[in-house]
């Protein structure tokens, strides 16, 4: 097996982002490795077998994004379609438009006001507050949308996805809830949105397709029988890791605390189970956090008029051999994140990058931003090294 000029562990957006730039920039031959047995990361999907519908594996993936390098970027691999994503949530049995806004508003309240005359009613119901610096996450909903609005929607939503008391998180989850007054209820503000119109696993694949980009996967770079593991390639071959940072380090300074979900699929007999892609549950009753129904992602596609597919989602911590999807960010997750960082920066001819990789929060096109950012700061370096 020749040796490679870079080797990309993981071939999720980031890892196939900067793949792609290594080979068409600097012409280097890549190989990337990964654990799974399919590309894409967490953005990979599959066709349902018995409905032949797209079911996103890792969780519902929306691609918004409004940075203009990254759309036309992403546009040499895929076409999008026109899909707008709308959220509904369900608040003791009655469906009201997410995020909020003045149609949620109106309907909570039984009420037609005007733009001006809903603020000035949130505006006095988060009065209770007024004055006083919210110290958590709790208060800070109250103090931005008043008590009402924040215990239907927020408050049990937000304890079931951290399974923790909203009194006990901190404020700046929900600092920039939106709350719109108008009856625009797009939940996605960017610029640019859709999905891939041939599916996600046709643009995941597309990005890798190229002679001199070698993909290997159900190869996991800790695995010392195959060939491109950590003891074999450290310091000898330009690494770019985009795996779980403190795993890296063989969990030297600890353990990152991560959120996982479980999806449970249900196919049902109906043609269409409730009218739309998302629907969130709000109450605490219910103990999952929405249930998404693919089908709804791909309106103009030809799918089965009486057979549909549905998958509810549950939110919990991750245990050790879950799927690490959202970092908790806790006070000592960023002390442990900091003390990583250091290692990290001293490690020879590797660079880390991604969601797991630096223990962020990223979405799509924040994931290629920031590849296409490395790429264009630190890549050549890498490969020179
Ligand atoms: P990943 O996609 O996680 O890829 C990392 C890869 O590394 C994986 O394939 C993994 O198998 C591999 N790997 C890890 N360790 C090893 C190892 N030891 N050896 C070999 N391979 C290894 N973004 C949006 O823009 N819109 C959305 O609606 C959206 N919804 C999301 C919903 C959920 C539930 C989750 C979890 C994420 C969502 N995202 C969404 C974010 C999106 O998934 C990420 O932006 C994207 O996955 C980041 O790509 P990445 O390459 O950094 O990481
Ligand atoms: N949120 C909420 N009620 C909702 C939707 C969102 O309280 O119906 C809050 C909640 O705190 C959540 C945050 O807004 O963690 C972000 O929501 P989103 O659904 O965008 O998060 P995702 O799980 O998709 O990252």
């Amino acid at each position: 097996m020749a040796t490679p000029d870079l080797l990309i562990v993981g071939s999720g957006l980031f890892g196939l982002t900067i793949a792609e730039r290594a080979v068409t920039q600097h012409g280097a031959k890549v190989t990337i490795i990964d654990r799974r047995d399919h590309l894409g990361g967490n953005a990979y999907s599959e066709r349902d077998e018995a409905t032949g519908i797209e079911i996103h594996k890792y969780g519902a993936h929306l691609f918004h994004t409004s940075n203009t390098r990254v759309w036309e970027y992403v546009r040499g691999f895929t076409d999008f379609t026109g899909y707008q994503h709308k959220v509904y949530t369900n608040h003791r049995g009655v469906v009201f438009p997410m995020p909020i806004n003045l149609g949620t508003i109106n309907q909570f309240f039984q009420s037609a006001l005007t733009p001006d005359q809903a603020r000035a009613l949130v505006a006095e119901q988060a009065g209770e507050l007024a004055g006083t610096d919210p110290e958590n996450l709790d208060e800070k909903g109250i103090s931005l949308i008043g008590r009402p609005l924040y215990e239907a929607f927020i408050k049990n939503y937000t304890g079931k996805q951290w399974q923790t008391d909203p009194k006990d998180l901190p404020a700046s989850i929900i600092s920039r809830l939106p709350v719109r007054y108008t009856y625009d209820n797009r939940y996605f503000n960017d610029t640019y949105e859709g999905l891939p119109a041939q599916g996600y696993t046709a643009w995941l694949e597309r990005m890798a397709d190229h002679p001199s980009i070698d993909v290997q996967l159900s190869t996991d770079f800790f695995d010392e029988s195959q060939p491109w593991n950590k003891e074999a390639v450290r310091g000898r071959i330009p690494v770019v890791y985009t795996g779980p940072i403190d795993r890296y380090f063989d969990f030297s300074e600890g353990t990152l605390g991560w959120r996982t979900i479980d999806l449970e699929t249900e196919h049902l007999d109906v043609g269409d189970f409730q009218g739309t892609s998302v629907m969130n549950y709000a109450d605490a009753e219910v103990p999952y956090t929405r249930i998404i129904e693919p089908r709804h992602f791909h309106p103009e596609r030809d799918y089965p008029r009486d057979r549909t597919v549905i998958q509810r989602e549950y939110s919990r911590f991750a245990q050790s051999g879950d799927e690490p999807y959202y970092p908790i960010n806790s006070t000592s997750d960023r002390e442990t994140l900091l003390a990583y960082r250091a290692l990290a920066d001293a490690e020879p001819r590797t660079l880390f990058g991604g969601r797991l990789g630096t223990y962020q929060y990223l979405d799509m096109h924040m994931a290629i931003g920031s590849a296409l950012s490395m790429a264009d700061n630190k890549l050549a370096d890498l490969l020179r090294a």
